[in-house]
């Protein structure tokens, strides 16, 4: 075994494992424990403000924990409006998460809370067509301790407490099973950050076979998928996941998601003129958020600097959004730009790295060919 450790960030660790490594340097138990209310109940940004502990503990802590790995590079947006925040991270990469304010007017069940959407890769592979996230392709996974700590940086900026998480920023949160699940456990934990489980949503492309492994995850969080098709045709052309899973390997891992759980399930659907917006395609979702028992969040698609498609007219989307009313379902559509969740964090993407010449500028590739009246 080596004797040399990377630095793990604080805010990623349970208490147990904290613990182990505290008997590994021969420190006392009681110790671990006042470490633990330093970094999640005192939010304690660095060893030196823990002044009950001894200053050779501090000293030996520090070879092996780090209490922050990243910092505020910029913030966009203001109190009222959504907040942008770009973080850099230790290896000089970055992410955004984004402070959506309590608003009634805004999202579903996210009504009077304030929520933060989080990011939990850097990049992203699954390069559906719409989506600014994964223009400039996949760099890493986010480790637990970055994934908490986006909410820690933020609450410590903002002087206010977060109350709902979504993991509907930067990345594929399935694709990135174990830090994710480990971040909720600490998101969620008493000791930890304490939001409530019900709080939190997970949102996938449609990892099916994740679906099914985290139906199976004890904490009761939210699952959103980001469905935009309703049938493969149409699904195939705009999210190349969908090759890999299609709808009906989707659908199967719904059935067991809605086996093993009592809580509706909510289907994204971003609205594209010609691509998924015809009355058919309304028809064929309503069908299956029917069969899913699954809500539905229309989003009209915005606009993404590279990518030409389009919005469809308001007047299409009532159209589609009557369909799926008339059939039964609760459906919700919002115009106000920038303001639904799914919508302010589809549109991450890391313009900084470009900026700074970290990584190319993604220069799109020729997009899919629209053709008329897809399904
Ligand atoms: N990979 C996960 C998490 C990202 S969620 C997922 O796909 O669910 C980001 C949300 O923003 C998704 O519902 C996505 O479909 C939506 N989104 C992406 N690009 C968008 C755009 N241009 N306009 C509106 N919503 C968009």
């Amino acid at each position: 075994m080596s004797t040399t450790h990377e630095p793990q960030g604080l805010l990623g660790m349970k208490p147990e494992e904290i613990a182990a490594v505290f008997a590994e340097l021969g420190q006392p138990a009681f110790r671990a424990k006042q470490l633990v209310e330093w970094v999640f109940a005192k939010r304690a940004a660095s060893l030196e403000e823990m002044t009950n502990l001894p200053k050779a503990t501090r000293e030996a802590l520090a070879t092996r924990f780090v209490t922050r790995t990243m910092s505020i590079a910029k913030v966009t947006g203001s109190r009222d409006t959504t907040r942008k925040f770009l973080l850099k991270l230790r290896d000089g990469r970055y992410v955004e998460t984004v402070l959506i304010p309590a608003n009634p007017a805004l999202y579903g069940g996210a009504s009077d809370r304030r929520t933060l959407c989080v990011s939990s890769q850097v990049g992203c592979a699954y390069d559906c067509k719409f989506c600014a996230s994964g223009l400039a392709g996949f760099t890493r996974n986010l480790t637990a301790a970055e994934i908490v700590e986006q909410i820690v940086q933020v609450e410590a900026y903002a002087g206010e407490r977060v109350d709902n998480l979504v993991f509907m920023g930067m990345g594929e949160p399935l694709a990135n099973f174990s830090n994710v699940t480990k971040a909720i456990e600490i998101l969620n934990a008493e000791w930890g950050i304490g939001i409530g489980a019900r709080h939190m949503t997970v949102s996938t492309s449609g990892l099916a076979p994740q679906i099914k492994k985290l139906a199976d995850f004890p904490l009761q969080i939210r699952l959103a998928i980001s469905l935009h098709g309703a049938t493969d045709e149409v699904r195939d052309q705009i999210m190349p996941v969908n090759r890999k899973h299609n709808l009906a390997e989707l659908f199967e891992a719904l059935d067991y998601w809605n086996q093993k759980r009592k809580q509706f399930l909510t289907f994204e659907f971003i609205l594209i003129a010609n691509v998924n917006d015809s009355l058919p395609q309304a028809q064929a979702l309503a069908k299956r958020a029917r069969s899913a028992n699954a809500k539905v969040n229309l989003i009209p698609y915005n606009t993404v600097d590279g990518l030409d498609w389009v919005r469809p007219s308001e007047a299409s989307q009532d159209a589609f959004l009557a369909v799926l009313t008339n059939a039964g379902v609760t459906a919700t559509l919002r115009r106000e730009k920038g303001h639904d969740i799914a919508a302010a964090c589809g549109q991450l993407r890391l313009k900084q790295e470009t900026e700074l010449g970290i990584i190319e500028s993604p220069i799109p590739a020729k997009r899919i060919t629209i053709g008329g009246g897809a399904g």
